[in-house]
């Protein structure tokens, strides 16, 4: 017999899963709304501008390949740090900042938890919103820690349920780990308000809790760096030690080039540097060090100030692409098409994805009759939205909700 002969078949990933239906589906009007990447007006994947002028900075200083160190490149981390703490930050004035660069978002939460279950000297116990971005929930699991979840999301109002949310924070344990998306919460696309961060803030201090913030979307939520980068920023003012994970696929559509930064605040630089030793103990077995083009990349326009100017003007004009879809659609449902329900959310709601509040069968619907594929829990990627087929979605969710 096979030596695997006893392996059994896991679920498709849910996600993947309905870009592979979509893929299948050979009517013209189809629309994937499934995946988590920007398209443009036409529907087509974006590179952005200043990548594409970047790039060529990075391939006319005719780089070699050698490996960069275990931490990666130290002026791009240097950079994504400045980026998301602001030149004015009291840990990064100081030194404090233990940061390396990751394997994109997803890397850095890797990183991030295998560092809490061998370093956080308290119970590991991490408490993540319901619902959270589904790759969350086995990253955690996978390193070792236990994974809770505190309430986000409020049914009846498709919106935030805050004191769902503070009431869950003030019963968790003392010193539990708490997982928050830093803007563009995935999947409902519902943010706290900055005067509810920092009441959350003032919860997490209270409770001794410890904040491990997500930030995959800076910039796009919207259109603005450090507008989005308020909920980090405030906690870092409020004396909070903070474990942070950064992206660069979305702000910078390098998806697939896996850029992304881990950091923790430390005490001082001392401390800094023990933590940073630690780092590296745990990344060197994992994948020894990380890739080098997309973080030239990156590096290249995070450090060039015209490049940098220009980079946030496309930033913003794919955040206000996503907002000019959400007007749109709401417009459709709610005045021209006369849609039963209420569909004031899906203005309210910020980032590239939006809860519609659609059921599981009505997803169904939509994928068997109208062509149109999103997750079954309703979520749709704003992105995959555009001029020539928004007319076209809006009317197809009409008839599958009346
Ligand atoms: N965190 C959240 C909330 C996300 O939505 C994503 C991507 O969809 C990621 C992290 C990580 O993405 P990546 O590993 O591509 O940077």
């Amino acid at each position: 017999a096979s030596t695997w002969a006893a392996v059994v078949a896991g679920p498709p990933d849910p996600i993947l899963g309905v870009s592979e239906a979509f893929k299948a589906d050979k009517d013209p009007r189809k629309i994937n709304l499934g995946v988590g990447a920007y398209r443009d007006g036409n529907g087509k994947p974006y590179v952005l501008p200043s990548v594409k002028k970047a790039e060529e900075i990075v391939d006319g200083s005719k780089p070699d390949k050698e490996y960069l160190p275990i931490t990666g490149l130290a002026e791009f981390t240097k950079n994504a740090a400045l980026l998301a703490y602001g030149s004015e930050s009291e840990p990064l004035k100081q030194g404090a900042v233990s940061i390396t660069q990751s394997i994109s978002g997803t890397g850095a939460l890797r990183i991030g938890a295998a560092f809490l279950a061998r370093h956080y000297p308290h119970a590991k116990v991490v408490y993540l919103p319901v619902p959270t971005w589904g790759n969350h929930i086995p990253i955690f699991q996978d390193s070792g820690l236990e994974v809770r979840g505190y309430r986000y999301f409020k049914k009846e109002t498709v919106g935030l349920d805050f004191e769902g949310l503070k009431a869950d924070l003030q019963a968790a344990p003392e010193h539990a780990i708490v997982l928050l998306h830093a803007c563009a919460h995935n999947p409902t696309g519902i943010d706290p308000t900055e005067a509810q961060w920092a009441e959350i803030s003032d919860i997490v201090k209270e409770k001794k809790l410890f904040p491990f913030f997500d930030m995959a979307y800076q910039g796009f939520a919207s259109g603005n760096t450090v507008k989005d980068a308020f909920a980090v920023r405030h906690f870092i003012s409020q004396g909070h030690q903070i474990a942070l994970s950064q992206s660069f696929a979305k702000n910078m559509g390098l998806y697939g080039e896996r850029v992304g930064a881990f950091s923790l605040t430390a005490a001082d630089p001392e401390e800094k540097a023990r933590v940073d030793s630690q780092l590296k103990i745990i990344i060197r077995p994992m994948y020894s060090n990380p890739p080098l083009h997309g973080a030239r990349i990156a590096n290249t326009i995070l450090s060039t100030p015209e490049l940098y100017t220009q980079w946030e003007s496309e930033v913003k004009g794919m955040a206000d692409r996503i907002i000019s879809m959400r007007e749109k659609l709401y417009n459709s449902l709610q005045n021209d098409l006369k849609t039963p329900g209420e569909w004031g959310h899906i203005k309210s709601q910020i980032g590239m994805f939006s809860f519609t509040g659609l059921t599981a069968p009505q997803t169904k619907v939509l994928a068997e009759k109208a062509h149109i594929y999103m997750t079954s829990n309703g979520r749709i990627s704003m992105a995959g939205l555009n001029a020539s087929n928004i007319d076209y979605f809006a009317e197809s969710v009409d008839a599958a909700v009346r």
